[in-house]
Formats: C-alpha cells, sequence, structure tokens
C-alpha cells in the first residue's frame, strides 16, 4: 500500500531529515515508528499524506504517487488517511460531536445518517457518552479518543499517529493502543511514531527504527531498542 524509494527530504533550514529513505508496508500491517528524537520520523510519516513532498525520491499509496497529484486531488488521498497528533489537535469551541461530525466529509448524505455514523464512532472510541462536552471538559485521554473518532469517521483504509501517546500516562496510553489495535484487526493499516518502550516491547509489532535520517532497522515483531 505505500512505497518509498530513495526518498530525501532537505528542509530549507540545510537540515537533511530524510536521507535515502527505502520503504514497503503492506495493507493491514500495524507498524511502530521509533528512533531518537530528530530522527526524522515525523518527517517520514509526513510524506504518507503529503504533508511534505520529498525534495527527492518518491513516494506512492496504492500505486498513486504523491508528487503527481493535482491540487484538487489531494482531499481525496486525505479522505483515506486519517491523522492522529500528540496534541490532539480539536477545535476547542466545537463539541466532541461536532469536531467528529466537522470532518465528516460526505455529500448528500442525510442528517440522520450522519448522526448515527457520528455516534457510532465516538462509542467504538468509548466516549460517546460525553459527545456533548468541550475539549477543556475532557482528560487528555478522552481528548485522544476523540481525535481517534475524527480520524476514522471516513473509514480511512490507513491511520497515521505521530506519538499519540506522548502526553498521556502509562494506564491512558495502553487504553489509546488498545483502540488502535481494534482499528487495525479490522484492516486498517496503522503507522505510528511512538516513543512508548514498554508498548512497543509488549505489542510485538512490525518496528521500524530510525536514526539520521535513514531506516537502520526494519524488524516483524520487533523491539524498541533504544534506552529512553
Ligand atoms: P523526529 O520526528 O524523529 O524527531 P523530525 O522528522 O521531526 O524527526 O526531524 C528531523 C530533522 O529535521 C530534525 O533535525 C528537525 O529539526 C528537522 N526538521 C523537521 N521539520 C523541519 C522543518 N519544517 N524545517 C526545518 N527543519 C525541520
Ligand atoms: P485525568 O485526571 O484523567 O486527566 P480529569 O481529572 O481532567 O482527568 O477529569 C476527570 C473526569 O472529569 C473526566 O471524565 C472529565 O471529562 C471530567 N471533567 C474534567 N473537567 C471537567 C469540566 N470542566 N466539566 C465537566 N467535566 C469535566
Amino acid at each position: 500500500m505505500i512505497e518509498m524509494k530513495k526518498v530525501f527530504k532537505l528542509y530549507s533550514n540545510g537540515v537533511t531529515a530524510l536521507n535515502g529513505v527505502d520503504a514497503s508496508i503492506s495493507q493491514g500491517d500495524f507498524v511502530y515508528v521509533v528512533g531518537p528524537s530528530g530522527a526524522g520520523k515525523t518527517s517520514f510519516i509526513k510524506m504518507m499524506y503529503r504533508e511534505e513532498l520529498p525534495s527527492k525520491g518518491q513516494v506512492y499509496i496504492n500505486g498513486v504517487e504523491l508528487s503527481s497529484l493535482k491540487h484538487k486531488e489531494i482531499p481525496f488521498l486525505r479522505r483515506d488517511v486519517g491523522v492522529i497528533f500528540q496534541d490532539f489537535k480539536l477545535l476547542p469551541r466545537k463539541t466532541v460531536y461536532e469536531n467528529v461530525a466537522f470532518a465528516l466529509e460526505v455529500i448528500e448524505e442525510n442528517p440522520r445518517k450522519i448522526r448515527r455514523r457520528v455516534m457510532d464512532v465516538l462509542d467504538k472510541v468509548g466516549i460517546k457518552h460525553k459527545a456533548r462536552f468541550i475539549p477543556a471538559q475532557l482528560s487528555g485521554g478522552e481528548q485522544q479518543r476523540v481525535s481517534i473518532a475524527r480520524a476514522i469517521i471516513n473509514n480511512p483504509k490507513l491511520v497515521i499517529a505521530d506519538e499519540p501517546t506522548g502526553n498521556l500516562d502509562p494506564d491512558t496510553s495502553w487504553e489509546i493502543m488498545k483502540i488502535f489495535d481494534e482499528i487495525n484487526s479490522s484492516g486498517t493499516t496503522v503507522i505510528m511514531a511512538t516513543h512508548s518502550k514498554d508498548i512497543v516491547n509488549q505489542m510485538k509489532k512490525r518496528v521500524i527504527a530510525m536514526e539520521n535520517g535513514q531506516i537502520v532497522r526494519d524488524e516483524q515483531r520487533g523491539e524498541y531498542g533504544y534506552e529512553a
């Protein structure tokens, strides 16, 4: 589903964040991306939803080369990819319900269907009972549940998460990780940059380790492999 061929990313400040990355990820994979800060993890995953373009090399999603997408085609890619961040990025003045419904880009869908879809997804991530709350009234773990709901509302084939448990305590991180595991069980590809060493070591998923803009390790049922 995702192919990267000799991908380089050179930012305008002269930093080389990706230094010849080759990667291949299949539909249904669950991949942890690990490595020290500054290794290139965020840049690597930004390539997959065209948040950044490679300076050199190619990124393909289901055979489509992302650099070749026209501007008006980008929303169609984004609809197939759900993205989750460490800091949730919820709209502060909207309720939980509105934050999730907002992302439902269905045209000609009747309001009752939208309502059912939003409530289904809120139920799936365990936050349905707080549909009328605003983000400031929720704990960090609850806010992350909402942002996961928002990311999966369009049934994306790919879910990308950049340190989704970075602001959460260990117990809450585990709860969030279980939700990602369930999403993956239904066939959705999950790619997650993380520093959660214990979780990576216990989950025994594929691990891609990065250092200095390169993939230095790629193991099925891998381990975190760093001290912190
Ligand atoms: P990681 O997620 O592993 O911490 P990043 O991909 O965020 O790594 O960063 C890799 C390198 O690229 C770092 O040196 C970082 O400072 C630099 N970098 C990241 N984003 C930008 C940017 N938008 N402009 C300039 N440099 C950047
Ligand atoms: P945690 O300790 O896990 O971060 P909090 O102490 O922030 O959680 O919140 C505990 C519970 O109280 C959560 O379910 C949250 O939704 C609810 N809560 C927190 N602040 C408010 C508020 N201002 N209004 C309504 N509910 C709130």
